[in-house]
């Protein structure tokens, strides 16, 4: 009774083709070029860029030397195995612990933001023998099942990801976390923080916060590892935003800006914090084209002292963002700026993109965040100061009618 004509699995014949499975809500513009904070759509509309790809864009789009020297790594050779020594991720490790100012911490490379803090508490795990993890309120970490385990948000926790290992503390709350390790410090294997939380809608740990997890770290045994995977790599006008409380974290994980759009994270590790051959691995970490996209995007912040630029013109957006009424809470710190805008004002961030074509993110219930490249100039924060004070005057005035 076989027939093959009509076979379910040969495809074409029942007309059923692969569509892409249901994850993103998504805006219907095809970027067909970019350049520095600009990217441009097939019609030819240019767009202002402040989203960066959700703080992916650090040094720009499509950066000559970033461009250069992927394709001449691409011409010698793309990928070999981490079996193999590949001398760019220690050229890698030596910009990375010159840049970060700790050159004597150990890089471990891998490909997202998740796997890095996977990797991170796996490792404070092995290190320290424990189970327990302190995270914080209105966390991101990430989407795998420790990253996500420790993520505020149970909508994107599945079932098997549950544990009760995870200790969840209000962020900014000293007595809390002093509680908390008074009762079961000597469990605790890791504190994992954002410096600034970024997906909960851009919420700055204080100096005395940070420093007390610090202090009771070193004091438990415990690890104190530092997200920096949207906060970090300069974003906050330090090379990592927990470096405005003058602490050291054991672990840093990077990633977004690490690679400017190629894939590519890692954690940096304390000299104290071990584990054994073979605990962590990955077959694309590290490899040769994500360490030349790696380096190049470092050489580029030093080149042209984005890490300054950030605090800046962060600081000179922020100042003037404040000076508009309508707005609420303007905060963040370096080009990591967060604000609220009130009922009225709810659609601003669709019409700041279909009215004045400029890219924002958003941070629920009402927060509109700005994640610009590093390299965002002066002149290109004005253009946004104007669009957004021109676009709340247009919203007012229908109000008005
Ligand atoms: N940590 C933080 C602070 C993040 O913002 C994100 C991504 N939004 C992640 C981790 C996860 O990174 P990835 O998507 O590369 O896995």
């Amino acid at each position: 009774h076989f027939n093959p004509t009509r076979a379910p699995w040969r495809p074409g014949l029942n007309k059923k083709y692969m569509k892409l499975f249901d994850v993103y809500p998504i805006n219907d513009i095809t970027i067909v070029k970019a350049k520095g904070s600009y990217v441009w759509d097939q019609e030819g509309q240019q767009y202002l860029d402040l989203y960066g790809g959700h703080a992916v864009i650090s040094i720009g789009h499509t950066h000559p030397h970033y461009v250069q020297r992927i394709t001449e790594q691409l011409n010698k050779v793309g990928f070999y195995s981490n079996s193999i020594r590949i001398p760019l991720q220690e050229q890698l490790a030596d910009k990375l612990g010159k840049v970060s100012g700790r050159p004597d911490y150990q890089l471990f490379l891998c490909n997202s933001g998740a796997e890095a803090n996977e990797n991170a508490l796996k490792l404070a795990s092995f290190h320290t023998g424990r189970k327990k993890v302190v995270a914080f309120r209105k966390s991101f970490h990430g989407r795998t099942s420790l990253a996500v385990a420790v993520t505020d948000n149970p909508a994107i926790v599945a079932p098997v990801n549950q544990t009760e290992n995870v200790i969840f503390l209000p962020f900014n709350d000293d007595a809390a976390l002093e509680e908390c390790f008074a009762k079961q410090g000597n469990e605790i294997a890791a504190v994992i923080i954002e410096g600034i939380q970024g997906v909960g809608g851009i919420n700055v740990a204080e100096a005395g916060f940070l420093q007390a997890i610090s202090r009771l770290c070193k004091q438990y045994g415990s690890v104190f590892v530092a997200d920096s995977v949207q906060c970090g790599y300069g974003r906050s006008g330090k090379f990592f935003s927990h470096d405005f409380a003058g602490v050291d974290a054991d672990i840093y994980s990077m990633a977004k800006g690490m690679g400017n759009g190629f894939p590519v994270a890692g954690i940096i590790i304390a000299p104290e914090l071990h584990a054994k051959h073979g605990m962590l691995g990955t077959t694309f970490g590290g490899n040769h084209l994500a360490c030349a996209a790696a380096l190049a995007v470092l050489e580029v912040i030093e080149q042209e002292n984005l890490i300054a630029n950030a605090a800046e013109t962060g600081k000179y957006l922020m100042d003037e963002l404040k000076k508009i009424p309508q707005l609420q809470r303007v905060r963040g710190k370096g080009l990591m700026i967060g604000f609220d805008v009130p009922e009225e004002l709810k659609d601003l961030r669709k019409n700041l993109l279909w009215n004045q074509r400029v890219f924002t993110g958003e941070a629920k219930p009402n927060t509109i965040r700005l994640l610009p490249s590093l390299a965002l100039r002066k002149k290109d924060a004005d253009e946004f100061l104007e669009a957004i004070r021109e676009e709340i005057h247009t919203m007012a005035s229908v109000v008005v009618k």
